[in-house]
């Protein structure tokens, strides 16, 4: 068995040294616990903030102790009746190969006709973060105007589908030429926009003509400076991550307050655990969707738990798109 722990803290961008691979036997399962082998490990980006030492919303890591995520595996050892042998099971977990733990840290999958990865994208916590966040806070109406960055990504992507299942037209930012055309050629927004090219602000400008009601935050920094120029009046901003500043040592300070304020916007930050008492309905209705056919979800499958680091990193450099995940272990 083998684990990856928390070798020191990063500053910016999370080099190799930060995960030190270690050999670990892998404990006896006590009554009450399975051994669970991982088959997908997920990164996401607020392990970064977890990461660093210091209050935040979720607790910070351990040096020295394994990091850890959303890992999918199947059950190879099993001392409870809830679970047998070959069952398909998520949960947060340490990262390791081989996890030894009680029954209650696991939900069980429930078996869809669809490829596993997607309990970690779509039908799992991004898929979640992205519902939430954009029918509970965003409000969307049928023929508002929703832009969306970080638009081709494990949230992003949902989001925009899920505008455009609500009649709304969809606008997508995007880093590169490749995720642009996915999102107006696959995921069928109405424009994708490239940060990367210098007409960017020209670009966004096009295809807002009526200006923005719905910007669901994900990057926050120079984009969204760019993207608030478009709020109309009582605009909503769900304001769910701001990517572009989590590997930042500079404080940027406000800069959204007058926006705000001239249009009458209203901008709230939002945990997806907040929506959990609706997890079922939601994790239905994305279910739902996803079967047919109006919610396409990309994934990057990064090869062997030697690849950890490269995929969280990916994170940060726009090297994953859509869902990033690592395959430990044949599923
Ligand atoms: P993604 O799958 O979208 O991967 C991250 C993407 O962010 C990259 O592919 C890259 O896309 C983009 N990105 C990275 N750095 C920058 C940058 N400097 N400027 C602009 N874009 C950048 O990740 P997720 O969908 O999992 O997460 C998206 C956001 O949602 C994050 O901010 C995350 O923290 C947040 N989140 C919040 C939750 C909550 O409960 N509030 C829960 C889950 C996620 P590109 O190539 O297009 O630049």
């Amino acid at each position: 068995n083998q684990q990856i722990v928390l070798a020191e803290r990063p500053e910016g961008m999370p080099g190799d040294q930060v995960f030190r691979y270690e050999d670990i036997e892998t404990a006896q399962p006590d009554a009450g616990e399975v051994v669970v082998e991982s088959v997908y490990i997920s990164v996401d980006p607020y392990m970064r903030g977890r990461m660093n030492d210091g209050k935040s919303y979720a607790q910070p890591f351990e040096l020295n102790e394994p990091l850890g995520g959303h890992i999918l595996g199947r059950v190879v050892e099993s001392r409870t009746e809830s679970y047998s042998e070959g069952d398909v099971v998520t949960g947060t977990l340490p990262w390791k190969l081989y996890n030894t733990v009680s029954e209650e840290a696991l939900t069980k999958v429930e078996a869809l006709d669809v490829p596993l990865h997607l309990y970690l994208s779509t039908l799992g916590m991004p898929g979640h973060t992205a519902y939430g966040g954009l029918l509970k806070i965003g409000e969307p109406e049928a023929g508002e105007t929703v832009v969306v960055s970080a638009a081709s990504g494990a949230v992003g992507a949902v989001v925009g589908q899920i505008a455009k299942i609500k009649g709304c037209r969809v606008v997508g930012i995007a880093g590169g030429s490749e995720k642009v055309n996915y999102l107006t050629d696959t995921l069928g927004f109405d424009a994708g926009i490239d940060y990367k090219k210098p007409d960017f602000a020209e670009r966004l400008t096009e295809a807002v003509p009526d200006g923005i009601d719905v910007y669901f935050e994900n990057v926050g920094g120079e984009i969204s400076d760019e993207v608030f120029k478009h709020l109309n009046r009582f605009s909503r901003i769900p304001v769910c991550g701001a990517i572009s500043g989590y590997n930042s040592t500079a404080d940027t300070g406000p800069r959204i307050q007058q926006t705000l304020i001239k249009n009458q916007a209203k901008m709230q930050g939002f945990l997806v655990a907040q929506f959990a008492d609706d997890a079922a309905v939601t994790s239905r209705q994305l279910a739902e969707w996803v079967k047919e056919g109006k919610i396409h979800t990309e994934v990057s499958v990064a090869e062997g738990f030697d690849s950890v680091p490269e995929a969280f990193r990916n994170l940060f450099t726009g090297g994953n798109f859509g869902k990033q995940v690592i395959k430990v272990s044949e599923s």
